[in-house]
């Protein structure tokens, strides 16, 4: 109630936004809190609205200065006493500010998080009464992500100085390692997260395989007599050309954009685009920063792009007028190929920086300058260097302060300087294990991009389970959905389903060599991992004493084959990993299975039979033994359900036919017939998707006879 009444006397809001309510209740009870979600969809709220009721102040730290004057001012006119502190005002004003915070005469003050280099200020800040520290664009302490900001990274510390206020994170990005290098660099306790508003009902996102050029081209064209207006991304330059060349020759009138173009040629075309003299685009992800044309009927991806947070960015900018869209990824497995090359070209091995390194020491003026471009130092270290790999190592010295670039007076190139000349290659204090982690990285996210191109069921849902938007469903428009009878044939977790994949989870961490980074490294393969988990003594070898684990014999009570089951499952969702190392096959847990380990993410797994079938307290129906001779069981219907199974199996894609139902589930229906979706999920084994989406598949031979 009293929520409401601040709300509506100090913000003039009516009501909250989910999950506002529930967000902002949390952070009054001293909860620490992740908040992702999309720009505009209100996060500022989640943490102005508690500096007004929690007593002392609120700081927020934001990397945007540029706003911050205007955010004060928007606060101070709702009658919010509010500050800002960064490196426009002087000294001597930042010092009264922090004065009026001590006397408390401020509820929130936005500071800038390079503040927090000077170790002066931080002493001011210390024992001040701050309740709440809210971190905006909090991914920006990633480095992983386009935003990084080192200062960001002081800010865990900031946290102790100040005594451990309540910690509020919040972001627009949604990426799971964003979201985790959050949570550990701020070292939030217990944190509540709250992931919402990814979903996009009025777009479909179609999955097109495609075999070669041709149909690509022809789906092309097609796109474009449906829907008018639309932008077709393309993996390269190449590419862009090769898609323009066809529409020319098809007189379809349309701009081309990518990085090879002069920024005045990039406005132009840009220019045309927004004010809908061109309704076409063909261009690289170079486009679209800014571009706010709300009636883009279609996004096509002519090749698969790098990241999945990638490609629903950029398909994303479809539909922003809400209108039904479409999305289209044509996908040709041979395109990984394209992104397998801008992996390595942003990745390069240590050796390749140091060689770069050494040709400009070999190459330096007295002024230790150097005048070459990167393509001229791809020529002096051979063809066979990736340029892409030239640039990113020029940017890794640069990051590491080993190099600056300048601008040459009357020339297109750059100018670079060595800043310690005598430091030789070998002596660059670059982070190896840092650089081989992100290249990890950067290949886990295109196979994720992969998995999501194959991916049966709805593509949508796909996306914000990857996202971990816990209210991701199928949208019923994708050819995901409509392409597939019946649809996913995942289902979430139940309680005690949950705990049973946390434990295997644990039970391959315990199995795995933990690095001084705390990353786990697979050292077993599934056998002997599972042999632990049901408690099997074979388990135990001479130099591994698997039994003395504390997971030894977790899962006995499901028993070996269905936690064998389970593995398969677990690792076509993507929470655990075959790695293969030499002659043997590892199995590893993946970043997905920490965060569903750690009880970050929810998932969906295709759920294998149970050995003991669980009694459901609704069981109003006589407990069957599928034993026991006298069963009412008609053969003839137990066959068509067969048959009907084999057929849904084949359609999804050949997967194993128990997957849609097991024989018990099989001999269940044929006993107790059931004629709707709910009397079905009576039946063990019939979960409330399968109810809906595959039941209604065996209807028609349960109601006969
Ligand atoms: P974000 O930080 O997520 O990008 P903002 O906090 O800037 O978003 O909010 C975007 C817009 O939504 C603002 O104009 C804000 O006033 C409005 N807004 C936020 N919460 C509500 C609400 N509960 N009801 C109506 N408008 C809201």
């Amino acid at each position: 109630m009293e929520l409401q009444k601040t709300l509506q006397d100090n913000f003039g809001l009516d009501g909250f936004r989910h999950p506002q309510e529930e967000i902002i209740r949390g952070i009054l009870d001293g909860k620490d809190t992740l908040v992702i979600m999309p720009t505009g969809k209100g996060k500022s709220l989640c943490y102005q609205l508690p500096s007004i009721l929690l007593p002392g102040v609120t700081i927020v730290i934001s990397p945007l200065i540029a706003l911050m004057k205007d955010q004060v001012d928007a606060l101070e006119a709702k009658g919010i006493p509010a500050s800002c502190i960064n490196s426009s005002i002087s000294q001597q004003e930042q010092y009264a500010e922090l004065d009026r915070i001590r006397v408390g005469e401020v509820k929130i003050v936005y500071i800038a998080p390079e503040r927090f280099r000077n170790k002066g200020f931080l002493r001011a800040l210390d024992g001040m009464n701050v309740s709440l520290m809210a971190i905006d664009e909090a991914h920006c302490l990633s480095q992983w992500g386009h935003d990084f900001r080192p200062d960001y990274l002081r800010l865990g510390k900031a946290v102790e100085i100040l005594g451990r206020p309540t910690v509020a994170a919040l972001t627009a990005t949604a990426t799971p390692d964003v979201r985790q290098d959050i949570l550990d660099t701020l070292k939030l306790r217990d944190p509540a997260l709250h992931i919402s508003g990814f979903a996009r009902p009025n777009l479909a996102f179609n999955v097109r395989s495609v075999s070669n050029m041709e149909a690509k081209y022809g789906h092309i064209e097609e796109l474009i007599q449906k829907h008018q207006n639309g932008i077709v991304y393309c993996a390269t330059r190449k590419s862009v050309e090769r898609v323009s060349d066809r529409l020319h020759a098809a007189q379809i009138d349309h701009i081309t954009y990518h990085g090879g173009l002069s920024p005045e040629e990039r406005d132009t075309m840009q220019n045309r685009f927004i004010q809908r003299e061109v309704n076409i685009a063909v261009a690289t992800n170079a486009f679209g920063m800014g571009i706010d044309r709300p009636d883009i009927r279609f996004v096509a991806h002519f090749e698969i792009p790098g990241s999945i947070e990638a490609y629903y960015q950029e398909a994303g900018r479809a539909g922003r007028d809400g209108q039904p869209s479409t999305c289209e990824l044509l996908f040709n497995y041979a395109d990984k190929g394209v992104q397998e090359r801008f992996v390595e070209g942003s990745n390069p091995p240590i050796e390749v920086i140091q060689a770069v390194y050494q040709l400009l020491r070999q190459k330096q003026d007295n002024n230790h300058e150097v005048h070459m471009s990167a393509d001229e130092i791809r020529d002096h270290l051979g063809p066979g260097t990736n340029p892409m790999a030239i640039h990113t190592a020029i940017s890794v010295l640069m990051r590491n302060h080993a190099i600056d670039r300048f601008d040459i007076p009357g020339q297109r190139r750059r100018g670079t300087r060595l800043l310690q000349p005598d430091l030789l290659p070998s002596q660059l204090p670059i982070d190896t294990a840092a650089l081989a982690e992100k290249a990890q990285r950067d290949h886990a996210k295109l196979n994720s991009m992969l998995k999501f191109a194959y991916s049966r069921g709805c593509h949508q849902q796909w996306v914000l389970d990857y996202f971990g938007d816990p209210e991701a469903k199928a949208c019923g428009e994708c050819n995901g959905c409509t392409n597939n009878p019946i649809g996913d044939y995942r289902e979430p977790a139940n309680d005690e389903e949950r705990d049973t994949v946390r434990k295997a989870l644990s039970g391959v961490c315990r199995m795995s060599r933990k690095d001084w980074e705390g990353n786990y490294e697979p050292i077993f393969g599934p056998k002997r991992i599972i042999q632990m988990l049901v408690g099997d003594p074979n388990a135990d070898s001479d130099r591994f004493q698997a039994s003395s684990l504390s997971t030894f014999g977790l899962l006995k009570a499901q028993g070996e084959t269905y936690v064998r089951a389970l593995f398969n499952a677990m690792e076509e969702e993507g929470l655990l990993a075959y790695e293969k190392k030499e002659n043997f096959t590892l199995l590893a847990i993946t970043q997905a299975g920490l965060d569903a380990m750690r009880g970050f993410t929810t998932f969906r797994l295709s759920w294998p039979q149970p050995k003991v079938t669980k009694k459901k307290a609704t069981l109003a129906k006589p407990a069957l033994d599928h034993s026991a001779p006298n069963l009412n069981i008609d053969g003839d219907i137990l066959e068509q359900l067969k048959k009907k199974r084999a057929q849904l199996a084949a359609i999804q894609g050949n997967i194993p036919p128990f997957r849609i139902f097991s024989n018990a589930v099989l001999q269940d229906l044929a006993a107790i017939r059931p004629q709707t979706p709910e009397e079905a999920m009576e039946i063990n084994g019939i979960g409330e998707v399968k109810a809906r989406k595959l039941f209604p598949h065996f209807k028609e031979i349960l109601a006969k006879g």
